[in-house]
């Protein structure tokens, strides 16, 4: 995938797409797929924004049912499905289990009833079987858990992403269908010709030295998540606001919480919460809250995590957590469509619509619903096409039973190729490519890091990482995972700047 900004220039572009996240990567994949021709722009690294700041969850969302949010319930379980077998590597199906106090809002019948429905409604693309549990088998399960009043609870299954990485690899299936794919480039100012926007001015953050350019385009689509009201202003100064931005928090630490992932319903507000197994950590989140300032300030404020740590306190009493504990956190907006009631009241759905210059927005949705967000939004300019996303760039058959001979012809131990297998899917072997040029390229990062040399090369020849925060935060899946980063910190730095130049 090259950033070769020259190139924008010269083109007349059936669709240009602002913003690099899971809706404008998924966009620009599938009208690439479509055979448009196609730019995509980011001013931010891919999935920078919310996308990379989300549950990690490719789920259903259990808590709709309650809401009766069906349409909404059926369609993720079919996506959660889809992920799961086209790409394994980066979408795993997870236990998570509810357990009920006495007193609870939503007693153990309600729970019950919830997560039948939900494998009901998940029909023969159920990823796992649900199972109610008695109090004795919940402490059993998780002798952590708080015994007094507890009632019994629910056993259920839903999938766990790596959310930047399901962005990236839309992104890097968008520049394989023709794409021109761009991250670090801002769009600042919408050209109009008798008040239609025939083209973008923009800039490239990496050379601020540079003059803005323009690029030319016949549709545009903004998928700019939270900053939808600032592209809505930059269009027409005085156009109302159309998105309604909350902010969830998430809290990370290396200290193992509980075995299965959880979903509580928290004491303070009745909200429910999750703490999830992430890699060797846990993950605590999410908090949801109004948010009225910049999307490019938002972050984790001292009351979000004090919330987190007090509610998981109270349902895992035995366990000392403390502030110290959770030196990793991170704040995500919500783009939700502007509408009366309390934030975790909003809808989730997604919403399309044009402004008077003709430019196409999208906002809302979740992540788990890209692909029939991209539909929606592809079918506005390109409609009656059968062609969709079946596939993500690590899609394909995995030859496992000839791992091993490939390890050998690659002087490398099988347990190397089964973990590139595990992050790149069928594209591993583009990583052996590298190693096969440059055998140096097999050598760890670090003693005990699952990690090769070759893994930061790709990062950038390929992925389009160009910076530190680019490599740990929305390629190697390290940054929110201080059990397998803070260990290894230093010598990934070094090779970092050694392999890479960074
Ligand atoms: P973003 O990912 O924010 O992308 C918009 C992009 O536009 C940004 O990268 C930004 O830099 C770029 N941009 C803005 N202005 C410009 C410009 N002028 N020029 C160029 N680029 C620009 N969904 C699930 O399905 N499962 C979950 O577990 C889940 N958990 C969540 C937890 C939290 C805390 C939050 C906040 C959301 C969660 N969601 C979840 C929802 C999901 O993450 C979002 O719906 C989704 O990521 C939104 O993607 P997006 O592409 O619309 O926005």
């Amino acid at each position: 995938m090259q950033r070769d900004l020259p190139r924008y220039q010269k083109n007349n572009y059936d669709l240009l797409v602002i913003g690099g996240g899971i809706n404008g990567a998924s966009i620009a994949h599938l009208a690439a797929l479509r055979r448009m021709k196609v730019a995509l722009l980011e001013k931010n690294d891919f999935a920078a924004g919310t996308s990379s700041k989300s549950s990690k969850l490719m789920h259903g969302g259990i808590r709709y049912l309650e809401r009766f949010e069906f349409g909404l319930v059926r369609e993720s379980l079919r996506e959660r499905y889809f992920h799961v077998q086209a790409a394994p590597h980066l979408v795993r199906p997870l236990a998570f289990i509810i357990p009920v106090y006495e007193g609870d809002r939503r007693p153990l019948w309600m729970m019950r009833l919830g997560v039948f429905l939900y494998d009901l409604l998940a029909g023969s693309q159920k990823i796992g079987q649900h199972r109610f549990l008695s109090r004795d088998d919940l402490l059993k399960h998780e002798p952590n858990l708080k015994s007094e009043g507890l009632t019994g609870g629910v056993l259920y299954y839903d999938a766990q992403m790596d959310d930047a990485r399901v962005c990236l690899e839309n992104v890097l299936a968008a520049d394989a269908h023709g794409a021109h794919v761009a991250n670090y480039v801002e769009v600042t100012a919408f050209i109009k010709e008798n008040g239609r926007v025939t083209g973008v001015r923009a800039r490239d953050r990496l050379a601020p030295e540079k003059p803005e350019f323009e690029i030319r385009a016949r549709n545009f689509f903004c998928a700019a998540g939270p900053w939808t009201n600032a592209l809505l202003k930059l269009d027409e100064p005085h156009a109302p606001e159309k998105v309604r931005p909350t902010k969830g928090v998430h809290i990370v630490t290396p200290k193992k919480i509980c075995k299965h992932a959880f979903l509580i319903p928290a004491e303070r507000d009745n909200r429910i919460f999750f703490v999830l197994p992430w890699k060797n950590n846990s993950m605590i989140g999410t908090t949801d809250t109004d948010y009225s300032g910049s999307p490019d300030q938002v972050a984790p404020e001292e009351a979000d995590i004090a919330y987190l740590i007090e509610e998981t306190r109270r349902v895992f009493p035995g366990l000392e957590l403390h502030r110290e504990d959770f030196k990793v956190s991170f704040a995500g907006l919500r783009p939700l469509l502007k509408r009366e009631g309390s934030a975790s009241n909003v809808s989730r759905e997604h919403a399309v619509f044009t402004t008077a210059s003709g430019l196409f927005f999208v906002a809302g949705g979740k992540f788990t619903s890209y692909r029939s967000i991209a539909e929606d939004c592809v079918d506005r300019i390109r409609p009656n096409s059968m062609v969709k996303i079946e596939a993500l760039y690590g899609s394909g058959r995995i030859d496992e039973e000839g791992l091993p001979r490939t390890a050998r012809e690659h002087g490398v131990s099988l347990e190397l190729i089964q973990g590139l297998v595990e992050k790149y899917g069928a594209r591993y072997t583009d990583l052996l490519k590298l190693g096969k040029e440059n055998p140096a390229l097999f050598e760890a990062v670090s003693p005990g890091l699952p990690l090769i040399k070759a893994e930061l090369v790709y990062a950038v020849r390929t992925e389009m990482a160009r910076s530190v925060d680019d490599l740990l935060y929305r390629r190697l899946s390290l940054g929110y995972s201080p059990a397998e980063l803070e260990p290894h910190r230093e010598d990934l730095l070094k090779a970092i700047h050694e392999v890479c130049a960074l």
